[in-house]
């Protein structure tokens, strides 16, 4: 009982310093729910994934596009079996959104621009993916 109302109190505040980057993840959902789209949850997230999410990730800015893309507690993937393979990639992004919450996208993105700016790859050299395919 003591455990359970212990990790209310971690969670709450935790799913609400997210919320911002989760709602995104629930609008792009939605959005994509016109051309077809499927849910799952697993680990406190909601996976979103389908053709309409496909459309989408396929004009990520990465070589050939991205197969899942983590928005707050929400796991955007192009089909099912690319969200099985890259949850635990996605997992660590989640982490990073439970640290930085609302102020993680504008984080990745100057790491992005930093990495550039040195010459270096925006995507592979970024700190945050380097930690996720560290600990995936
Ligand atoms: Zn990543």
């Amino acid at each position: 009982m003591f455990a359970s109302l212990l990790r209310l109190l971690f969670l709450v505040p935790c799913y609400l310093w997210v919320a911002p980057w989760t709602c995104t993840g629930l609008l792009v959902g939605l959005i994509c729910q016109t051309k077809g789209v499927e849910y799952a949850m697993h680990r406190g997230t909601l996976g979103i994934f389908g053709p309409g999410v496909a459309r989408l990730l396929r004009k990520v800015p990465i070589a050939g596009g991205a197969k899942a893309m983590t928005l707050g507690h929400c796991i955007l993937a192009v089909d099912r079996e690319s969200w099985r393979e890259t949850f635990s990639h996605e997992w660590i992004h989640v982490r990073q959104y439970q640290w930085f919450g609302p102020f993680f996208v504008p984080a990745y993105f100057m790491e992005s621009a930093w990495q550039w700016f040195r010459g270096r790859d925006p995507y592979r050299d970024n700190r945050f993916e380097r930690q996720a395919y560290k600990w995936e």
